[in-house]
């Protein structure tokens, strides 16, 4: 069924979410509450009010985070998007994932919504830096006396003005929607589904549990790792 609405459509484009990195061994946030960061919602540390007020925390959390990224890899699902982008079956992704593992693994029109966990940048000079240098307590002192954190949107932050505008165009003229592991829990981001849907876009919804959207949505797939029926669908893409 989606490699015929594939097929059919001049422009496709996937929406991710922290789902779509879980099989890459990261956690999403559902997995975060359940045990991971200590049971404290990771909403609290991933905010202007935790960078603000609670430094000490927040430094902790994205150490941690940052220290589980660099020892990850994106996996199978990463690297068909990727193809899928080459061979004209995908004209973009939008994400909120913050790990970059699209672009590692080689899709080029990404817009990375929520930022990007692999840089810092200072919030004095705005100088950037690499993001293992948040490891280190020296590394998180910028020359200018600025303190360095990670260059992610946090909760409490506007989404960056040039990754809307991707993701806008990208939205703009859409035909179909794939939803990749996302609760659609987060605004503003999941606002571009609904985008796509105004526009009379079909919209499809990969995820492990039942979303807000379903109802939104024309084909809902539950219950299934989002590799597996990546790769179930690049094998019926490659029978036509
Ligand atoms: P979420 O954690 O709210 O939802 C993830 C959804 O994915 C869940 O409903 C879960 O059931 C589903 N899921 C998990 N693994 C799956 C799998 N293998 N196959 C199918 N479904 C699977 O994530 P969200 O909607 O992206 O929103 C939370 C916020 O978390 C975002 O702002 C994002 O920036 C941030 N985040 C990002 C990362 C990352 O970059 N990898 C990791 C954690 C959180």
């Amino acid at each position: 069924m989606i490699s015929e609405w594939m097929d059919q459509s001049n422009k496709t484009v996937v929406f991710t979410g922290a789902g779509m990195s879980t099989e890459s061994g990261l956690p999403d946030f559902r997995s975060a509450l359940q045990g991971m960061w200590r049971n404290k919602d990771p909403k609290y540390y991933a905010s202007t009010y935790a960078l603000t007020h609670a430094r000490a925390e927040f430094i902790q959390f994205y150490r941690q985070r940052i220290t589980g990224l660099l020892a990850h890899r994106p996996h199978v699902g990463h690297h068909l998007l990727a193809e899928w982008e080459r061979r004209g079956r995908v004209q973009g992704i939008i994400t909120q994932n913050v790990d970059g593992f699209h672009q590692a693994a080689g899709s080029l029109r990404v817009a990375s919504l929520h930022g990007n966990l692999n840089r810092l940048f200072c919030m004095g000079c705005q100088a950037t830096y690499p993001a293992e240098q948040f490891l280190t307590d020296a590394g998180i002192h910028c020359q200018c006396g600025g303190f360095i954190r990670p260059a992610v949107v946090l909760f409490g932050e506007a989404l960056p003005d040039h990754e809307v505008r991707l993701a806008e165009e990208l939205i703009s003229g859409v035909e179909l929607l794939i939803v990749l592991g996302s609760s659609l829990q987060v605004s503003p981001a999941n606002l571009f589904p609904l985008l796509a849907k105004e526009q009379g876009a079909k919209l499809v919804i990969v995820n492990w549990e039942p979303t807000e959207f379903d109802e939104e949505a024309d084909w809902v797939v539950n219950g299934k790792k989002i590799g597996d029926w990546l790769q179930q669908v690049h094998r019926e893409l490659n029978q036509k």
